[in-house]
């Protein structure tokens, strides 16, 4: 399989996230729901307009599932999914989101406040797992892509199997180290309270499961 590379901006920003002392790491957590709600709106508008699709409610939803002996924490959606085009163009660099705005006006200014106020988007992931995996399945497709990375040195997609439409996102989450600790972005506990703490405004049942605990 061949590795692509990020492009550089992607790849300044995406060592920034991962060499990240922040203390807010949590923020990742926001960031994924925040992409998962996104996603939902998208089939959400699109129904409106199209009488070939109906949204019920009771589909749509995300859900945190966390897997403390295996150390995974996968956040899934039942949203619009992305294609393989999309997962290179959207995943494999920055988006002309916030991220890119952020980074250019706060380059010299320390990571320390000012992760926490713009929304840095998807890469806040490699702030808590050093192995990322995101499987999609793009609405009004029967194929689904896994996109993966491991860091800084680049992301892989090739095809892979998905029953329903959406994304799945699998964090491997980081090894405690002497001076990090990463246990508490797999307690059922700390998750609830991050999810009320940032993502309480959200339209869209957040879902949470524990697995072997
Ligand atoms: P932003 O949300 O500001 O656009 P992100 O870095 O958070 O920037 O996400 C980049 C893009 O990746 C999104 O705009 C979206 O197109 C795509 N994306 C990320 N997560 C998902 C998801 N769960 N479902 C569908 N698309 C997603
Ligand atoms: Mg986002």
């Amino acid at each position: 399989m061949i590795k692509q590379e990020f492009k550089a901006e992607s790849k300044r920003l995406l060592e920034m996230m991962i060499n990240s002392i922040y203390t807010q790491r949590e923020i990742f957590l926001r960031e994924l729901i925040s992409n998962a709600s996104d996603a939902i709106d998208k089939i959400y508008y699109k129904a409106l307009t199209d009488d070939s699709l109906v949204f019920n409610q009771a589909d749509y939803f995300v859900k945190v599932t966390a897997d403390k002996e295996n150390r995974i924490l996968t956040i899934s959606d039942t949203g619009i999914g992305m294609t393989r085009e999309e997962l290179e163009n959207n995943l494999g660099v920055i988006a002309k989101s916030g991220s890119l705005a952020f980074k250019k006006e706060n380059e010299s200014k320390d990571g320390h406040n000012i992760i926490g106020q713009f929304g840095v988007g998807f890469y806040a992931a490699f702030m808590v797992a050093d192995k990322v995996t995101v499987t999609s399945r793009a609405l009004g497709s029967d194929e689904a892509f896994k996109w993966e990375s491991e860091g800084a040195d680049g992301y892989s997609i090739e095809p892979s199997e998905k029953a329903a439409v959406g994304t799945e996102i699998v964090l491997h989450i980081k090894a405690n180290t002497e001076e990090d600790q990463y246990d508490e972005f797999l307690e059922e506990y700390r998750l609830r309270s991050i999810i009320k703490k940032y993502s309480d405004f959200i339209r869209y049942p957040i879902k949470m499961d524990v697995v072997g605990q």
